[in-house]
């Protein structure tokens, strides 16, 4: 077997947990916000399947609330370091409300991410050996638009 990739940078990158190769995503940036969540039935790289029952990711409610936890905490520190938080002005309220409005706006790469750690957390590396058939299309139908 071929090195196995770093576990963090494959995390960030939303690699399948399987290979640390594919990807999980069928788009790398999240615009269209619309498409953002598509995957694409199995990894393109190993075949694992990206959503291993139907409504698998049902559970990932979970782990983007904490992972908005973990952001909302990372804002304090910056926020407190940068401008300090004090009871005695307003600075509480302005920290909410910065906080507030970064958390909203990364909601859809805290998605993206929960579900990418959802994933790794019911894949191991390498748990899936499956030799990627040689006449079965890899493309999955897009409609042609012309
Ligand atoms: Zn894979």
């Amino acid at each position: 077997m071929s090195q196995k990739p770093a576990l963090l940078p494959s995390v960030l990158q939303s690699k399948c947990p399987n290979c640390r190769k594919g990807k999980m995503f069928r788009q790398s940036s999240i615009f269209p916000l619309g498409k953002m969540l598509e995957m694409p039935d199995r990894c393109a790289h190993c075949g694992q399947k990206m959503e291993i029952e139907p409504g698998f990711y049902y559970g990932t409610g979970y782990v983007s609330y904490g992972l908005s936890i973990a952001l909302t905490v990372f804002n304090l520190i910056w926020f407190a370091l940068f401008f300090g938080i004090r009871f005695s002005d307003n600075s509480i309220f302005w920290f909410m409300g910065v906080n507030v409005a970064i958390v909203l706006l990364m909601q859809p790469v805290l998605m993206r991410y929960a579900r990418v750690i959802y994933l790794y957390i019911f894949v191991k590396y390498g748990s899936y050996e499956h030799e990627v058939p040689t006449e079965t299309p890899q493309v999955t139908q897009e409609p042609q638009v012309v």
